[in-house]
């Protein structure tokens, strides 16, 4: 049975008053236990996070790393730091990551796997273009960024990542996949990972992300194959997160 992970991606909004809202909203919900719920804001309020979600069972997550441990990279931040700062996941090559800072499938792999030496969870993101999927390459895109991640990691590495489909054209963008376009890409994901290995295939929390709202989490969440959502928008908003949170209970 995969646990649901509901995981709000701030991205560059938010403040730490939207923090000890969006904590206390959380914790007075009666989120169902079979849910897990991580907030991921951007890295200045993290450390400030550890203490306002200290004692609750919400994860904090980051939206990125750098795959050094220290060193002379001006602006970067370590997966240890963030160890430091209470994080347990991190997003790893989301698409305005790839796109807005050049991160391709090599620099991907990097994070994550100084990711994993560090112990925390990697959210691998993944995702085509609207380009992409008109040009009929949803399956060799998508499964080229699995497959150079997967590859490379061992059975026990691979066991520890989360993975997010997100297509490109869906973020932020309000445009959502529908409920079977969707199905069908997290479908095709396990049965590449289930292929190589069937423990991975069944094991592998796959999440959706794409304008997943308050109004439309329920029936994606419903899904076989899809175990939780990334959200961006919808994650600043308490009384849309957790609905989705309680949609996927
Ligand atoms: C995201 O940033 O990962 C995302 C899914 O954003 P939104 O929900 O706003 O489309």
């Amino acid at each position: 049975m995969r646990k649901p992970l509901i995981a709000g991606n701030w991205k560059m909004n938010g403040s730490l008053a939207l923090l000890e809202t969006m904590k206390q909203a959380l914790t007075s919900a009666n989120i169902a236990s079979g849910v897990d719920v991580a907030i991921i804001p951007p890295f200045t309020l993290l450390m400030s996070a550890k203490g306002v979600l200290a004692e609750s069972s919400l994860s904090l997550g980051a939206q990125t790393l750098h795959p050094e441990s220290s060193g002379a990279y001006t602006g970067e931040i370590s997966a240890d730091m963030l160890t430091e700062c209470g994080v347990s996941h991190v997003l790893v090559g989301h698409s305005e990551r790839r796109t807005l800072f050049g991160e391709d499938d090599q620099a991907v792999l990097a994070r994550i796997r100084a990711a994993l030496d560090a112990g925390l969870t990697p959210i691998l993101c993944i995702g085509e273009t609207l380009e992409e999927r008109e040009a009929d390459r949803v399956e060799t895109v998508v499964l080229g960024q699995v497959k150079t991640v997967i590859d490379d990691l061992s059975a026990e590495q691979r066991s520890r990542l989360v993975m997010a489909y997100e297509p490109v054209w869906a973020i932020g963008t309000g445009r959502t996949a529908t409920p079977e376009q969707a199905q069908q890409v997290h479908a095709m994901i396990r049965a590449w990972l289930s292929d190589k290995d069937p423990a991975l295939g069944e094991g592998m929390r796959l999440l959706y992300g794409g304008s997943m709202k308050a109004d439309n989490a329920a029936e994606l969440l419903s899904q076989p194959d899809i175990d939780g959502g990334l959200i961006g928008g919808a994650s600043l908003k308490p009384d849309d997160f957790i609905a989705i949170c309680h949609a996927a209970g």
